[in-house]
Parts: C-alpha cells; sequence; structure tokens
C-alpha cells in the first residue's frame, strides 16, 4: 500500500510541475507530507469584526466592515501612492497601497461595503493600513466559519512567484482535502488513548485550520508529544545498544603519575564535589563501558582540575589523553596551567592550536603517532584528519556549547575504538534537556566552589555613573587590582563593534592616563591577541579592554572587577560566564553592569537576576524561564541532530519529561518493539533513522 502522505505535490490541484519544483527548492516540499508538515507559524483571528474604535497598537491583524468614502492619488510617478478613506460608520482609517493603484480603483468602488482585513499602523496620529485585503461580504464565509487563519513562512522567490502565504494555504486546503479520510496514522491506538490525542488526520486539519483554539492547542500538543517521543525512543535505544555493544578501555589501575600528582603537586586540598566527581569518571574508566559524561560545573568550580587528574588515570594505563578548548586562548590558557599544575612530573604535554608553526605541529604530530607526547591540549586543531594519535583513550572537551555534533564525530574516530568523553560545560542546563541534548550521557555536578572565596558584589548602574565608576576603578588599581571591560558584540555589523571597542579603549586609555591598558577581540591575529592576553596575566597591564572573547574560561586571579558595558546587550549565560571571570582569588570582587536608561521589561529582570544571584544553576533555570520563543531556537535549538518543528526544547520541559518517561515504559515492556501495538513506532523510527545521520554515539 502506499501511503497516500508520500504522493508528489505536483499531482495536486493547483501546484503543477513549477509549483512543485519551487516548492521543493525552497521550502524542501516535496511529498504531501512535507506540505502537511509545513506548520503555520501564526493565525489570525477572523472569527470576529472589530469597530475602528477598538484598534489597539498590539493587535496584529484586524478585520472590520465598511465602506470607502473617498481615494485619493497622492505623488507623482514612482513614489505615487493611492490613499483611501475606509470607515465604520463611527470611525475611520486611512487606507494606502503603493503599488497595484490601477487593480484597486478599477475593483473597489465608494459606498460599497466590505470586510477590510490587515494589519493597522499607528503613524502621524492615526491608524493606517498598508495594502489591506478588501471583500465583499457574500464573498467571504461567515465569520464564525473562518476560524482562525494561518499564516506560513514563505520566501521572496516564492512570493515574486505569486506563491505568498495565502496561495500556499489554499495548496494546503486542497491537499488536506484530498488525503483527510486516508491519512495513516503515525502513533500507537494505545497512546491516543492514553493521553487523549487528536488522531493525526484531526491533527493535521487543525494545525493548518484550527476550527477553535482550543483544537489549536490540541493539535499542537499531539505534534510536541509525537517529535519529543520519537527523539526519546532513538535516544533510548540507541542508548541501549551502546551498552551492549560499545565496550571502553579498561583503565583498571591508578598508577604513579596521578598518585605522585595527588600526594606531591596538588597545591590544594580538593572540594568535596571535586572528589566525588572524580570517583564517578573513576568508576567509568574502570567499568569497561564506554563513558559519555557530561561534568556540569560553575564558573571557577574548579573542572579543569577534574579533566587533569581523569587525563592521569588515562597516562598511568599507558593511554593518551586530549583536552579541546572552543578557543586559542583558552586552550594557550590550558597548557600553560596544566603544566605548571604538572611540574617537574615528567609529562609530555603539547599544545596544538591553528597557530602553531609547521614545524612544531610536525613534531607533535610524529610524538602522537610514537605515544610519547601524553596529553595533547588544543582547539579545533586537534581533531583535523591528519592528527592521529598512537593510542587516544580519553577525549575532554572543555565549555562543550561551542561545539558541534560533527565535530564530535571527528573525535570519536580517532582510535580503533572509541576513547571515553568527558563534556565539560559552565552553563547548566536542566536534566531531561541535558539528556536529550547529549544523548544518553551520565551527568556529574560540581555543586560546590573552592573554600576562601568571597561572593562577587554585583551592582547595576546607568551609563551617567560613569564618573563614579572611574574614581572607583582607579582605587582599586592602587591597590593593585586588575579590571576587566567588556563590550557586547552585535554580530550584525562587525565594523561597529570594533568601532564601539576602540572608541571604548581611547576613552580607558584617556580616563586612565598611568595605566597600561590590554585590548582583546576576535579580529586579531591570534600571536597579538595571545601577546596582549600575556601582558594582562602577567600584571603588565592594569586594565583589559576586550569583547566577549574572553568570556569563557580565562583565568587571572588579581582581576577583581568586571565592568560590563551595555549590560542589557547580554544574555544571562553570558553575563554569568563574564561575571565568572573575576571572584578566582582571595580579593572581593566586583561585577558592574552598566546600562542605558531605556530597559525592556525582560532585560530588567535579566539584570536584576544577576544581582540575585550568583549561582549557575539558579540562573540557568531562570533564564530558561525567561527566555521567549525564537532565543533558544537560535542557540541550543540549532544544530541539533534531530528536527523538532513543533517543540521547543527550553519551553516544553514538561512535555519532553513525560516523553521521555513514556519512551522508558514502552521500551521496558517492549525493548525489540515487536509487538503490534507498536509496529507503529519501529516503522516510523526506521523511517527518520533513514533519514537523519547516525549522530548518536557520538554525544
Ligand atoms: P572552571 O570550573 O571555571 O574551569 P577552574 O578549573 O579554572 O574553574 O578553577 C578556578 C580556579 O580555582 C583556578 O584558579 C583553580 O586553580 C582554583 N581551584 C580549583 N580547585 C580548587 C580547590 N579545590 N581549592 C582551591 N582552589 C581551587
Ligand atoms: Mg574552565
Amino acid at each position: 500500500m502506499t501511503n497516500i502522505l508520500q504522493q508528489e505535490i505536483k499531482y495536486l490541484a493547483g501546484v503543477g510541475p513549477r509549483r512543485a519544483e519551487l516548492l521543493n527548492k525552497e521550502l524542501n516540499i516535496r511529498t504531501v507530507e512535507d506540505l502537511l508538515r509545513h506548520y503555520p507559524y501564526k493565525y489570525v483571528d477572523r472569527s470576529r469584526f472589530y469597530y475602528l474604535h477598538e484598534i489597539s497598537s498590539d493587535m496584529a491583524f484586524i478585520q472590520t466592515k465598511g465602506r470607502i468614502l473617498r481615494f485619493e492619488k497622492v505623488g507623482e510617478g514612482r513614489s505615487q501612492r493611492l490613499t483611501a478613506i475606509f470607515t465604520d460608520g463611527q470611525q475611520s482609517i486611512e487606507l494606502v497601497w503603493f503599488k497595484g493603484i490601477k487593480f484597486v480603483l478599477d475593483r473597489y468602488k465608494p459606498g460599497v461595503e466590505y470586510v477590510l482585513f490587515g494589519k493597522p499602523s499607528f503613524f502621524n496620529g492615526r491608524y493606517n493600513m498598508a495594502h489591506p485585503e478588501l471583500d465583499l461580504p457574500s464573498e467571504l464565509p461567515p465569520p464564525d466559519r473562518m476560524g482562525l487563519q494561518p499564516f506560513y513562512h514563505t520566501t521572496e522567490k516564492m512570493k515574486s512567484h505569486f506563491l505568498n502565504s495565502k496561495a500556499f494555504q489554499k495548496i494546503v486546503a486542497t491537499a488536506l482535502r484530498q488525503v483527510e479520510s486516508n491519512i495513516t496514522e503515525t502513533l500507537p491506538a494505545y497512546l491516543l488513548k492514553n493521553f487523549a490525542l487528536l488522531n493525526l488526520s484531526q491533527t493535521l486539519a487543525n494545525i493548518h485550520f484550527p476550527a477553535n483554539g482550543e483544537l489549536l492547542n490540541r493539535a499542537r500538543q499531539r505534534l510536541k508529544f509525537e517529535e519529543l517521543l520519537y527523539v526519546q525512543l532513538d535516544l533510548l535505544r540507541q542508548a541501549s545498544w551502546r551498552e551492549q555493544h560499545l565496550s571502553g578501555f579498561v583503565f583498571s589501575q591508578i598508577g604513579d603519575y596521578f598518585n605522585r600528582f595527588y600526594k606531591e603537586y596538588l597545591p590544594f586540598e580538593l572540594t568535596g564535589a571535586q572528589k566525588r566527581v572524580l570517583r564517578e569518571i573513576r568508576k567509568d574508566l574502570g567499568s569497561g563501558k564506554h563513558m559519555n559524561r557530561l561534568l556540569q560545573g560553575d564558573v571557577g568550580s574548579g573542572k579543569t582540575l577534574v579533566a587533569l587528574m581523569a587525563m592521569l588515570i588515562a597516562v598511568d594505563n599507558g593511554f593518551q589523553a586530549a583536552l579541546m578548548a572552543p578557543t586559542e586562548i583558552l586552550a594557550t590558557q590550558h597548557a600553560e596551567s596544566l603544566s605548571s599544575l604538572l611540574g617537574d612530573l615528567g609529562l609530555h604535554v603539547e599544545l596544538l592550536t591553528g597557530s602553531t608553526t609547521a614545524k612544531k605541529r610536525e613534531k607533535i604530530h610524529e610524538a602522537l603517532r610514537s605515544g610519547d607526547l601524553q596529553i595533547l591540549i588544543g582547539t579545533h586543531a586537534l581533531i583535523e584528519d591528519d592528527v592521529r594519535f598512537a593510542q587516544l583513550g580519553l577525549i575532554i572537551i572543555d565549555e562543550q556549547h561551542r561545539f558541534g555534533v560533527e565535530q564530535r564525530a571527528k573525535l570519536w574516530r580517532k582510535n580503533t575504538q572509541a576513547p571515553h568523553i568527558l563534556v565539560m560545560t559552565a552553563t547548566p542546563i536542566p536534566r531531561t534537556l541535558a539528556m536529550t541534548l547529549y544523548g544518553d550521557l551520565s551527568v556529574s555536578v560540581i555543586d560546590e566552589l573552592p573554600p576562601g572565596r568571597k561572593p562577587i558584589q554585583t551592582y547595576h548602574f546607568y551609563e551617567n555613573k560613569r564618573q563614579t565608576i572611574n574614581s572607583f576603578i582607579a582605587k582599586q588599581i592602587q591597590a593593585g587590582r586588575q579590571i576587566y571591560i567588556v563590550y557586547p558584540l552585535i554580530q550584525e555589523s562587525e565594523k561597529m563593534d570594533l568601532q564601539n571597542l576602540e572608541a571604548g579603549y581611547e576613552y580607558v586609555r584617556e580616563s586612565f592616563p598611568h595605566c597600561q591598558v590590554s585590548m582583546v577581540h576576535g579580529k586579531l591575529k591570534a600571536a597579538e591577541k595571545d601577546y596582549q592576553m600575556q601582558r594582562f596575566v602577567k600584571g603588565e597591564t592594569q586594565i583589559m579592554v576586550a569583547t566577549t572573547v574572553i568570556e569563557v574560561g580565562v583565568n587571572v586571579p588579581n582581576a577583581s572587577v568586571m565592568i560590563i558595558e551595555n549590560a542589557e546587550r547580554f544574555g544571562l549565560a553570558q553575563l554569568h560566564q563574564l561575571r565568572g571571570r573575576v571572584g578566582r582569588g582571595a580579593d572581593q570582587s566586583y561585577c558592574i553592569l552598566l546600562s542605558g536608561f531605556k530597559l525592556a521589561a525582560d532585560t530588567r529582570k535579566r539584570l536584576e537576576i544577576m544581582l540575585q544571584s550568583n549561582d549557575g544553576f539558579e540562573i540557568a533555570e531562570a533564564d530558561l524561564k525567561l527566555r521567549g520563543p525564537g532565543d533558544l531556537d537560535g542557540t541550543l535549538q540549532s544544530g541539533l541532530p534531530f528536527d523538532l518543528k513543533m517543540a521547543n526544547l527550553a519551553r516544553d520541559g514538561q512535555m519532553l519529561e513525560i516523553a521521555r518517561n513514556t519512551a522508558r515504559e514502552i521500551l521496558q515492556k517492549d525493548p525489540q518493539l515487536a509487538k503490534d501495538e507498536n509496529a507503529i513506532l519501529l516503522r516510523q523510527l526506521k523511517k527518520s533513522r533513514s533519514a537523519a545521520l547516525n549522530w548518536s554515539i557520538i554525544s
């Protein structure tokens, strides 16, 4: 039986080969199913008529009934436009057309009753509407039948071929009519029943043309549940596959390097949390199972040390270890701090980054192949194809959120058997989310800061307080401290960012003529960046003016003040990361958030959270709650190895939990999905599986 949803859209009435090709090229829509899975991004309520006096500026669209009083042509030639005064009998609104003037004048007549529909905007003290839709009441279904009208994303190219949202909507309507009664269900009957879900046919009908708000919600719920359930089923099945098939190198002994380091070189007592996490890691490494672990710990909680000690275990067992960092600055700093921690322990450690010279690189490659090099620290350079290890046993990825799945996949292939993986992050994420994003990995948490740290004091000032802040900076510098001043990156315009930064740099130089100032940003050559950074690390410069390149990991314990310019432009996680650059020594540290006066409500809330909490986990939770739609889609959700059209991992946490539990129950009862009632699940999993890359084993 061929599935009716798999039919190509070119055979649909109103589509044809040319539109089919356009839809395929622009939106990757080939089959009826693809078409029906292109969901509206919003709906507009056409279920009632409004009066013009009811318009408010937060209404995206309104529908009203009335008459055109008169038309008027304004301007000449290309800048000519047509305006009309439209009245509902009590109030009036101005309608405007910039093109198609002749068409409008031919078609619409003053004095005739029309249904007006469009997007009002407020200009020059009155509302107007550009390019509205006007229909005779007799041409439209009655309003209570029009319900919620769907709007679809289209592309410029589609629009230029008259395939706008409205045309798309017509095609969808046709498709739905044609297939509606024949849609093959994609969830087992018992799930539909247990969770009182709409069936697929009802769901697709209501997601495109909701009969009412409630049915729209139920359609959405069903789609979210379905997406998340399949993701979870997939993850859990892969996890159990891993358990059964994937063995890990066995690091059976705690050897000389580890013991000597622990007894003779460790500069301080490990915190309780560090010890616990190390035990968890040791257990994994000795178990014969493959370790795939996420280590979460707030900024400054001492993850690096844990990483080092895990690497020593690998080395003690005759394996090599690699530590990968997202930026050159960070990799360099890791290399230096690890080397100084290791002292004369006699390990062969090297740093490999984009700016390692060819000659040095060759040497490193050779030492890696011979097995002489025990610990390699680096950036992405470390996963390039020509880097071969003799016996890579453990990979540690620092600040993992900057590494894509593909990059992790490359690492995976660095030995005949998968090396153990430890992923470290200072951006805590709720557990279910973590498990979904990174496969079924185990999670360790360092929930304790090293002793003796004074909590950082955080303040928010408006820009008019610059003088006060400057004298505070001067005092701190006099007391021997160092200062960070960070400027935001606005991605749209790198050039402007740089201008901002440079202006800031000049201002700082003028304000503190007796101080040495470093400046670091992403556009600097690696050598220059390194030089500037080193001067600050060594205390040769007192002030570091930088963009967020210093956000991750940089460790200068003597720096005690973090000034964040335009703090309103930063996300919470970023603010917290930046703040974590100070408070690393024994001195009282300060974080000063500078902003303009005008702050949006959620921005104000973000800054407030920063003032209230120093706890990364608390801030992450708050962040997740605060984030509107869209934000997370851009950062977390992109680069996911699966496609979520309806569900959003940040906002649908509860649904995620339900989906995960359901998936687990199903697999407990029927691990192979061999029962009849689960046949649908197996079929759908296989279908999506063949489409997706086999990403699972790498995360
Ligand atoms: P992060 O978790 O942010 O990567 P780091 O590993 O850079 O934190 O550690 C932050 C600072 O704390 C470093 O200067 C490190 O030497 C120090 N540190 C780590 N562990 C301890 C400890 N148990 N006691 C005291 N200081 C520690
Ligand atoms: Mg770190």
